[in-house]
């Protein structure tokens, strides 16, 4: 399967959740079988070898190809969250949106100096959000961060954001 026929299943919805804002819709993307197949052979096949323990993925639309992908790694998934959804003890990360800030926190035991962590989130825009998670990850001492989403804005040029010996990789690019 082409990565034309994966970009074609992205619905584009005008003025969501606010007016001017177009949004991209993953649900049409994941609701066919061989799209979901071909999405999670790709992810595979990228990072069979890069000695990743962990994926750790984005509340919310990275819980759902991040476990995918752990599973097909063979690897332990960790939930990044919004704050007061995680029991036990956290870390967290605050950053500026658009309009205000938001914040973001994980379990401070979720991860060790040994883990090699995929970071996935599902659609990079300014890039806000996953600076911030690459720098909560980073706040846990792990030995590696890879980046990725399924969907990257190309014009927003959120991957400026990262640090330039970091791997940021998208599958679909609008
Ligand atoms: P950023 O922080 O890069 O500006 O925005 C990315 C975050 O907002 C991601 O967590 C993503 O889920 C969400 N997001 C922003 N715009 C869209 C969109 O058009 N479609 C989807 N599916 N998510 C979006």
């Amino acid at each position: 399967m082409s990565i034309e026929t994966l970009t074609s299943a992205v619905r584009s919805i005008p003025d969501f959740p606010i007016p001017g804002i177009e949004f991209y819709d993953i649900t049409t993307l994941f609701q066919s079988a061989s799209h979901l197949k071909e999405l999670s052979d790709i992810l595979y096949d990228r990072y069979k070898d890069k000695g990743i323990t962990k994926v750790v993925g984005i509340e919310s639309r990275g819980f759902f190809m991040g476990p995918a992908t752990a599973i097909r790694l063979g690897v332990g998934f960790v939930p990044i969250r919004k704050p007061g959804k995680l029991p036990y003890k956290v870390i967290e990360e605050t950053y500026t949106k658009e309009y205000g800030e938001d914040t973001i926190q994980i379990h401070q035991d979720a991860l060790t100096n040994e883990d090699v962590v995929l970071l996935h989130d599902d659609l990079l825009a300014t890039g806000g959000t996953m600076v911030a998670a690459y720098n909560l990850v980073k706040k846990l001492g792990v030995k590696k961060i890879y980046i990725n989403f399924l969907i990257e804005l190309e014009e927003l040029k959120g991957i400026d954001h990262f640090p330039k010996d970091v791997e940021v990789n998208s599958v679909i690019k609008f």
